[in-house]
């Protein structure tokens, strides 16, 4: 396994101070963070457990570097871009040329979508999934093939091998899955992406992977390294609670890359991507976050528990649960009680709820008794 290399770091980060990796690999222990959120201002009315967003963002240093860029405003940010292409890179062990930028993860799947599925061939993805890449790639005039999960709410890999045709353009595959939360074992999905025939491009979505137990196993850009056709997709918005500043990248083979960026609208804007910089390098908020959102899924396993409602064991910063009445009836109860959350279409009991801050998580416990004890 690659270590990221530390000076190379702080030295494209330009910041001293810092010790490691963020995708976890090395980010502090949750008992050495001595580190408290500043006040948040909730929602007035709702209590959002909706899009699984990260109440404890942005962390101080992002806040602090983005105060500080607002001086750079009216300056288009190409340059700073490409600083955090350098960020990226070093940690990654890889070239800048392997980094694209985007405003969000979500534009650099629909520059994939755009780039690989106008040829009009499929993409092959699960169900369900997370649906951004798909809409953009049907409108350029792909097939979509959607293979259902199993039994375990996991992506079902031997269909999928099995689904693979002279047709397939494209595979998606979230992991950690959005909405079921589960992880593949990493090396079955290594061996699939192995075994993929060499022109297909295989999208690794890892939103989520900075909270899993293990970020530097459980990702696949070993892979992109080795050079094989995978592109892997990453956010701010998750672990760094960033999601309303629009940044996100993707890490692939360079020739990839180059026919990603063709189809990205813009260079993002600077004040998220002074944020972006770095919270990549504030490790004790990155732990502080993971805690914080792995007490709040421990709270939901909780509520489920006590309730003798099935749930599935998440991976992501949200959870799927049997509520055990059509989902959008439970919807319904819980907006009356100001909580919002989502139904799953493929599931028709099972609802997602997003990790909100503990004590949003205190009062879905309570609405959670109010509306299934009855
Ligand atoms: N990928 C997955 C699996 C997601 O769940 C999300 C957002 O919820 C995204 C990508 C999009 O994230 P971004 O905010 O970076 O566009």
């Amino acid at each position: 396994m690659h270590q990221p290399n530390r000076r190379n770091i702080l030295q494209a980060g330009g910041i001293i101070g810092a010790v490691s990796g963020a995708t976890g690999r090395t980010i502090a222990r949750a008992e050495d963070v001595n580190y408290t959120a500043p006040p948040r201002h909730d929602l007035p009315g709702f209590v959002r457990l909706i899009a699984n967003e990260n109440p404890y963002g942005p962390g101080p240093k992002a806040r602090n570097a983005m105060l500080n860029s607002f001086d750079a405003a009216h300056r288009y940010a190409i340059r700073t871009r490409m600083s955090l292409e350098t960020l990226i890179a070093k940690h990654e062990e890889v070239t800048t040329d392997h980094i694209v930028i985007g405003s969000g993860s979500s534009e650099v799947l629909a520059m994939a979508a755009i780039a690989y599925g106008q040829s009009g061939g499929t993409v092959l993805t699960a169900k369900p999934t997370f649906e951004m890449l798909q809409p953009y790639a049907k409108k350029t005039g792909a097939q979509i093939k959607s293979i259902p999960l199993d039994t375990t709410f996991t992506h079902d890999l031997n269909a999928m091998a099995g689904a693979i045709d002279d047709q397939t353009a494209l595979i998606y595959i979230c992991n950690p899955n959005n909405p079921t939360g589960t992880l593949l074992k990493a090396e079955q999905l290594r061996d699939f992406c192995r075994s993929a025939p060499p022109s297909v491009i295989i999208i690794i979505d890892e939103a989520y992977l900075e909270l899993t137990h293990d970020p530097a196993g459980n990702s696949m850009i070993d892979l992109v390294r080795d050079g094989l056709n995978v592109i892997v997709t990453r956010t701010f918005s998750k672990i760094h609670g960033m999601a309303g500043l629009r940044i996100g990248y993707g890490i692939a083979p360079p020739e990839i890359s180059k026919k990603l960026v063709q189809f990205r609208t813009t260079t993002p804007n600077t004040i998220g991507l002074h944020g972006a910089m770095a919270s990549y390098i504030d490790f004790d908020f990155q732990t502080f976050s993971k805690q914080k959102i792995n007490h709040g899924k421990q709270m939901v396993y909780d509520i489920c528990n006590e309730l003798n409602r099935p749930y599935i064991q998440s991976a992501g910063n949200f959870v799927c649960l049997d509520t055990g009445m059509p989902s959008n009836d439970f919807s319904k109860k819980m907006r009356e009680q100001n909580i919002l959350l989502r139904g799953i279409d493929e599931y028709k009991h099972y609802v997602r709820v997003s990790i909100g801050t503990i004590d949003n998580m205190a009062k879905f416990q309570d609405a959670m008794r109010l509306i299934l004890k009855n």
